[in-house]
């Protein structure tokens, strides 16, 4: 271990880079307090004469008042470490600029990362050329445990690995501290109690004034001060269509400055709109999109049919024949921005109430992405059953609702 000391104390090392050699031996100490065990050591060693100190940089000993071998210690200067250049003298200004831009956000846990020059990673490699890999530790490691504990200290918040909330890049090439405000997510179920507005703002720019994303979404931007914000929901009801079962959704607010907001105030905000309503609002973690995005659970749709002309009750009894698999090459109303393709979807019971000889209330028990309107107008044959193809009538949807949707097990 004492020639491997003196081989890497050729280059002037800092105690850290110094200690970091030995990091894995002896616990309880950190790597600094190593490197000044092992230069006090090596400075009595070179004071007695007891090694060949020929090739030692005498730059690692400023500072040193030696005894006996007063030769070695002139002229000592102060040096730069020649692995890390000094980072660790960087760091204190740079938590300080850490600490300022932390200050105007609310967070609850967080990550460090930090950049390094590429050099510095080459250096070390050379180093442990010398030394081996035994007993060392990588400067970014260190690095990054030391800024881990010095935010956790100051903010009193623990380090995050996986999902933190906040991240803190210390570049110590820029001198610059840049933090990255991962999303917050909430959770809830909403339902639509107006027709005419549909599910979210970039469906059908300028076309509506509101959708349930902006009437959910304004008093949580308002109460996070995000920049942006994303909707997702369990499947979608067409915009004249009234969803008035829960709907589960996901809204992903994007840098957020607060985060722990009153949820419960917020569905009564989103409540007053009258338009819009929701329920069991509760932060959640980013893989709820997709579990959302992929849910498929069935839903019972109501729908008033109106026919061209008069139908009688045995007439419709035929609808019963609507049950099965229903085959639905894309309606020509959405057309514009769905691959025409034909779907496969089923009709899981049927039931009816005739109001008068021309209008029926039809309830529609069907798997998810059946297209209800096309279900009833047949699509110019594109749907295959329809309600207009099995009475022979020409039928008319009118007041689509989504009464009711099968809640995932799981959220
Ligand atoms: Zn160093």
């Amino acid at each position: 271990m004492i020639d491997v000391i003196i081989k890497i104390l050729e280059k002037r090392l800092c105690d850290r880079c110094l200690g970091r050699q030995f990091s894995q031996l002896l616990s309880r100490i950190k790597n600094e307090e190593r490197g000044k065990i092992i230069r006090n050591f090596i400075a009595m060693l070179i004071d007695g004469k007891l090694i060949d100190y020929s090739k030692i940089n005498p730059n690692n000993f400023y500072g040193f008042k030696f005894k006996q071998n007063k030769e070695f210690a002139k002229n000592l200067k102060k040096e730069e470490c020649w692995l890390c250049n000094d980072l660790f003298e960087k760091i204190d200004s740079l938590v300080k600029k850490a600490e300022k831009k932390l200050k105007k956000i609310e967070f609850n846990n967080f990550l460090v990362g930090s950049k390094i020059s590429e050099e510095i990673f080459s250096k070390e490699e050379k180093i442990w050329e010398i030394t081996g890999i035994e007993f060392v530790e990588s400067i970014k490691f260190e690095i990054n445990r030391e800024l881990g504990n010095r935010i956790r200290k100051i903010f009193k918040k623990p380090v995050n690995y996986k999902n933190p909330e906040v991240v803190v890049l210390f570049d110590f090439e820029k001198n610059d501290v840049e933090i990255q405000i991962n999303s917050l997510y909430i959770f809830g179920y909403y339902k639509k109690l107006k027709s005419g507005i549909p599910q979210c703002k970039w469906g059908t720019p300028g076309k509506y004034k509101t959708s349930v994303q902006q009437i959910i979404a304004k008093p949580i931007m308002k109460a996070t001060k995000g920049v942006n914000n994303k909707f997702s929901g369990s499947g979608r009801e067409d915009i004249d269509a009234r969803c008035l079962d829960w709907r589960p959704f996901v809204i992903e607010i994007i840098k957020p400055k607060k985060r722990n907001v009153n949820l419960k105030k917020i569905e009564r905000q989103v409540n007053k709109s009258k338009k819009v309503k929701v329920k069991g609002l509760k932060f959640c973690e980013k893989y709820i999109v997709k579990k959302i995005k992929a849910e498929t659970g069935d839903k019972v749709y109501r729908v008033l049919v109106k026919f061209d002309r008069p139908v009688d009750k045995k007439e419709l009894k035929k609808l019963k024949n609507l049950v099965g698999i229903i085959s639905q090459r894309t309606p020509i109303r959405v057309a514009h921005r769905r691959a025409d393709k034909i779907r496969k979807r089923s009709v899981k019971s049927i039931k009816y109430k005739q109001i008068n000889k021309k209008t029926i209330e039809l309830k529609v028990e069907a798997s998810s992405g059946l297209y209800i309107k096309e279900l009833v107008t047949g699509d110019n044959g594109r749907t295959k059953p329809s309600v207009s193809e099995i009475l022979n009538v020409k039928a008319i949807p009118k007041d689509l609702d989504v009464i009711k949707i099968e809640k995932p097990k799981d959220l």
